[in-house]
């Protein structure tokens, strides 16, 4: 195994040994800050609580709505002239939440980024375009200093603006990309569009992440793009990226477990669900000092999968994001996630690489209505063959989610398409 740091080749022992140590540390430091000061101290929490990291089950949890109620410095542990950085979540499901790290946790965070980076086969020697907005996302500055710390020539093109971006990767051979999945397709269709052909372009890395995809969209990426894409899973509030990360294999992330504890839990009680099955799940950074978090329920379903992973590592591996919590809607009394829309989607071949969820009301009936882009070699004059395969991919939908849906067919790049994270489903519900 070709190492960045050290802690990436630990024994589940050593592992299990510092998360120990540092739990405890995380507790004693957790304590000076308001929130926790007031929520471990009237449970009688201290770092003695801990006697091996199992023993994080004994803490509470903290929520979403904790941090914005102790907004904007209740979890503030160090005073504020040690603070140097501050971030927020993109605020997809709600107001955002900020947190603030000290130079130290800035340092580790670089640290842990590298790391990932390193794992998937990126060298100083490579040029690094990070196409993810800048700002108080994370996906921005995370990711930079991480392509720094390795050595990298990093490049912060940001968001958007194509050409830019295309005139970067020619001109200074960009060989590794950072890039939003659905930004990334919306990109490469672009390129045919103008005539490029995205294949041909020097990067050979992706990095995609910070919304839910499904591997049948990695592996259109890798084909349009003419990359391997690696998915990076992160949060705000345990840093933003570098939480867990594909290694070579794609098969699964893994947790840095010498930085945070990693749990799943049913969503509904709180108790962890037994190995191998989906829950909610639940993080507290262990080597954090600006903002510890303990116990937060990131309400990302996911599951640890069973077994070694090829590569030799052993920080246990995630699956990928299934969803958010959040994203779960109900139609016809039947519980639906994007996800499993997109599955059924993606493996129809006719099928272009965006799609919107409606959620209406039409006479007083509830219905899903799906708009599918169709790549343009299929979208034919022929009204029948177009009937046949909106009949074939209504029908399939049906079998994956239980509901007959409404299917429009629409040309390709004709959906919107955000800068940021990408909007999947709209509910009309409310006003309909
Ligand atoms: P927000 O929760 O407002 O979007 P963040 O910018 O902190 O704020 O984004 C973190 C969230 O993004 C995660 O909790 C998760 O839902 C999603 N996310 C990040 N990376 C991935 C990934 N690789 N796969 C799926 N979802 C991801
Ligand atoms: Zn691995």
């Amino acid at each position: 195994m070709d190492c960045f740091a050290p802690e990436e080749a630990w024994s589940q022992d050593a592992i299990a040994a510092a998360q120990t140590t540092r739990l405890r540390m995380t507790i004693e430091q957790a304590l000076r800050s308001p929130f926790y000061k007031e929520r471990l101290g009237r449970l009688g929490i201290t770092p003695g609580t801990i006697a091996g990291p199992e023993d994080v089950q004994k803490l509470p949890f903290t929520t979403k709505d904790d941090l914005r109620g102790a907004y904007p410095t209740g979890f503030v542990a160090v005073p504020q002239s040690e603070l140097v950085r501050l971030h927020a979540s993109s605020g997809t499901t709600g107001s955002p939440v900020i947190v603030c790290h000290t130079q130290d946790d800035i340092n580790a965070w670089a640290d842990l980024m590298a790391r990932c980076m390193h794992m998937v086969g990126i060298r100083k020697s490579d040029v690094f375009q990070n196409m993810s907005g800048y700002g108080l996302f994370t996906g921005g500055l995370g990711i930079h200093y991480g392509a720094e710390r390795l050595g990298c020539l990093t490049i912060p093109a940001g968001a958007g603006n194509t050409r830019r971006q295309l005139k970067l990767i020619r001109d200074l051979s960009v060989t590794a990309v950072h890039i939003l999945p659905s930004y990334a397709l919306y990109l490469g269709n672009m390129l045919i569009d103008e005539g490029v052909d995205p294949r041909s372009l020097p990067p050979r890395i992706a990095l995609i992440g910070a919304e839910p995809h499904s591997e049948e969209i990695r592996q259109r990426i890798e084909y349009l793009l003419g990359v391997k894409a690696y998915n990076s899973y992160g949060l705000s509030e345990m840093n933003g990226p570098g939480v867990a990360f594909e290694c070579l294999a794609q098969n699964g992330l893994h947790v840095w477990e010498d930085a945070f504890i990693a749990e799943i839990v049913d969503p509904e009680t709180g108790a962890p669900v037994p190995e191998g099955e989906f829950g909610e799940l639940v993080m507290t950074t262990l080597t954090r000092r600006g903002m510890p978090i303990i116990r937060y329920r990131t309400r990302d379903i996911t599951r640890f999968l069973p077994g070694e992973c090829l590569c030799g590592r052993k920080h246990r591996r995630i699956d990928r994001i299934s969803g958010r919590s959040d994203d779960l809607f109900i139609v016809k009394g039947c519980n639906i996630y994007p996800m499993q829309i997109e599955q059924a989607l993606m493996a129809f071949p006719e099928v272009g690489d965006n799609y919107l969820i409606i959620l209406e009301h039409v006479d007083n009936m509830e219905q899903l209505r799906v708009q599918v882009e169709i790549r343009p070699d299929y979208f034919v004059e022929d009204m029948r063959a177009l009937v046949g395969l909106q009949k074939a991919i209504a029908h399939r939908l049906r079998d994956e989610i239980l509901v007959t849906p409404k299917i429009d067919l629409v040309q390709m790049n004709s959906l919107p398409v955000t800068e940021g994270k990408a909007k999947r489903v709209e509910d009309r519900r409310q006003n309909s």
